[in-house]
């Protein structure tokens, strides 16, 4: 499993897709999935020009930042759970996963006393798959209003994690859906453009789709750091 490698066949399939949505392949970035990867194997894929890291488990998290170079940005993509909101520190760049109002609050009581101010995703279940967490899709436009009114949490845009047993075309059509829910958003006057750069969707099975619908953030571990038994 050569990482440089898959790496470097990663950004030629996001170029290849951009292209095909007419799209700017700049605007588009990995954030390498580290969840069971070794130090070692993490420092690989930061040599090959990587820079974004993605962790589900804030334990697992704090025992392997401190051995990876301090300039990595850091994103919490897994349910985030509000007890562990105190580990997190300025290292983390985005949580993906702002999912419900507790931990919207925990947030902003944590961001006040240490004086950080969250830069956030709003995880959308739009598969409605009840396994899933993230907020139902008719619930996002009143809590992104919310937000609004919390000095220390930012919303930059929307996060979705498709449906495993989801054909392509009904994957495509989650993608969409959630770029058509920032697009109201915006429409509806609750954010500026400017303040949604982020989509973040697509995985290692379904990348290349989540970019043509307009992914600014990839999240792909199994493709760059092999399969997890
Ligand atoms: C594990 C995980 C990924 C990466 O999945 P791969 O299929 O290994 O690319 C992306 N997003 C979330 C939320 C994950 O938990």
């Amino acid at each position: 499993m050569d990482i440089q490698y898959n790496i470097i066949t990663i950004k030629e399939k996001i170029k290849a897709a951009a292209e095909r949505a007419g799209r700017q392949n700049e605007k588009i970035e990995i954030v390498a999935v580290t969840k069971t990867v070794s130090p070692e194997r993490i420092q690989e894929a930061y040599q090959a020009g990587l820079k974004n890291f993605g962790e589900n488990r804030v334990q697992e998290w704090q025992q392997k930042k401190d051995f990876l170079p301090a300039d990595c940005k850091w994103h919490i993509i897994g349910r985030l759970q509000t007890n562990k909101v105190k580990y997190l520190d300025k290292s983390v760049v985005l949580i993906h996963s702002l999912d419900r109002f507790s931990l919207l609050e925990k947030l902003q009581a944590e961001g006040e006393k240490r004086q950080i101010i969250w830069q956030t995703l709003v995880q959308v279940n739009v598969a409605q798959d009840e396994a899933k967490a993230g907020l139902a899709v008719e619930e996002v436009k009143d809590f992104v209003e919310t937000v609004k009114s919390y000095s220390h949490v930012r919303v930059l845009g929307l996060m979705t994690i498709g449906a495993l047993d989801a054909s392509p075309e009904e994957t495509r059509g989650f993608f969409r859906q959630l770029r058509e829910i920032k697009e109201e958003l915006i429409r509806k006057g609750i954010s500026q453009r400017e303040e949604l750069p982020h989509l973040s969707m697509g995985m290692s099975q379904d990348y290349e789709l989540a970019v043509e619908e307009g992914a600014t953030l990839v999240r792909i571990g199994s493709s760059i750091f092999g399969h997890r038994n």
